[in-house]
């Protein structure tokens, strides 16, 4: 099966340079069905004055993309939404005045922390970090599990379920997620009971932690537990990066008994079987 790429930034998000016409080219040549853009909208307070998001110049990007690319791979247009609580009201009355194929929850701060500077770890170890923050993700899917209504998910995908690790690999050495079991199997619990799809992001991969967001333990949790596909995707903020490692991560499906991709148009969700031999078992 080729695979679709369901997480990639171009300079329509404030933390990527990338052309996104250069972006689907590289989907191409890598041979990728689809590409969908999740560009970043950030109501948190420290982050909404710096957040360039323009859903009028997105859209027309958007169209402009699909027509020159023809039907040959699917184009998506996405959001990824980082969770803020205060300011959740703002972001639902935004997704509820706009269409996207995709739309992902995420977090990038624990307690108000923003998990990408170090100075904010302050009187924290790492698996302290990590539980406060996977504690903040259990927030995130019950609040995406309270949002939806009836067959409507204003949410779909759980982004990087355990990007603390990103941050204790860079300032402790160390991954604290394998400790905090208990709270990963609550997360993946809500997010099957809510039909929330978690992400498997392959950008750890590209720099220097062994696994993506989330491991292999995470995700056979996740099948035992009752889940039955996972979205995959690069979180790509340069073009060259596009599709990168999508392979890995569809091994990982794989060797925990998941054979299905979950894929996203007009925000409905499709399961999509990981064919026979498109790669080998780990
Ligand atoms: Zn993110
Ligand atoms: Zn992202």
């Amino acid at each position: 099966m080729p695979f679709h790429d369901q997480h990639v930034h171009s300079n329509q998000s404030v933390d990527s340079q990338a052309d996104p016409a250069e972006c689907v080219e590289n989907a191409l040549n890598h041979g990728l069905s689809g590409i969908t853009f999740l560009e970043h909208f950030d109501p948190h307070p420290a982050e909404w004055d710096e957040c360039i998001y323009d859903d009028q110049r997105y859209s027309a990007t958007i169209e402009s993309l699909r027509s020159d690319s023809g039907n040959r791979l699917f184009i998506g247009k996405g959001i990824e939404v980082g969770y803020c609580r205060d300011r959740m009201d703002f972001a639902l009355d935004f997704l509820s005045r706009h269409q996207f194929d995709l739309v992902m929850l995420s977090d990038h701060f624990f307690e108000d922390r923003a998990l990408h500077v170090r100075e904010e770890w302050a009187g924290l170890d790492a698996t302290e970090g990590t539980r406060r923050f996977l504690q903040e993700m259990l927030e995130v899917a019950r609040f995406c599990e309270s949002v939806h209504q009836g067959g409507h998910h204003v949410f779909h995908v759980l982004g990087h379920l355990d990007l603390a690790k990103r941050y204790t690999s860079r300032f402790f050495d160390t991954n604290a997620t394998p400790l905090c079991s208990d709270l990963i199997d609550e997360i993946l619990r809500t997010c099957i009971a809510a039909n929330l799809v978690p992400e498997i992001n392959t950008s750890t991969l590209r720099q220097g932690l062994d696994e993506p967001m989330p491991g292999i333990k995470t995700i056979v949790r996740y099948a035992k537990l009752g889940g039955t596909a996972m979205s995959i995707g690069s979180d790509a903020h340069l073009a060259e990066h596009v599709g990168a490692d999508l392979d890995h991560a569809a091994r990982l499906l794989r060797a925990a008994g998941l054979n299905h991709v979950a894929l996203f148009k007009d925000g409905k969700r499709i399961d999509v079987p990981l064919e026979q031999g498109c790669c080998d078992p780990l």
